[in-house]
Formats: structure tokens, C-alpha cells, sequence
């Protein structure tokens, strides 16, 4: 699993969409579009499937229990 990955297009870094998935799902998905709330620069995007790429290095931890 890995979260799926945009270009924002003002600042031109790499924002997730919140959305997880897998390589093998997306390359399954059909053509769709869909919008984000975008963290960098606080407006929406909308993106379409090859717009995107899955970043597999997750940005936390997940936490273990003890
Ligand atoms: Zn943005």
C-alpha cells in the first residue's frame, strides 16, 4: 500500500491526495478523475489517474501495540 501522489501545480512539490492504494489496483482502475484539497498551497485539484503516482514510503508510523 502507498498513498497516491500529485503534482501541485503552483508550487510544484509533491502532495498526497489521502488516498491509499496499491500499484496493482490503480494499473486496474479505469480512467477517472477526482479532486483534492491540497496541502501546499491550500486550494483544490482535480487529477486524473495519470496524473498521479503511489508513493510507497509512507510518512508515519504506524504505531506498534504493546
Ligand atoms: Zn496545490
Amino acid at each position: 500500500m502507498g498513498c497516491v501522489m500529485i503534482s501541485c501545480p503552483v508550487t510544484g512539490n509533491a502532495v498526497s491526495t489521502g488516498i491509499e492504494t496499491d500499484h496493482y489496483a490503480l494499473e486496474l482502475a479505469k480512467a477517472f478523475k477526482s479532486r483534492s484539497r491540497c496541502s501546499e498551497c491550500g486550494g483544490e485539484h482535480i487529477w486524473s489517474k495519470t496524473d498521479v503516482w503511489i508513493c510507497d514510503t509512507v510518512p508515519y508510523q504506524q504505531p506498534h501495540a504493546a
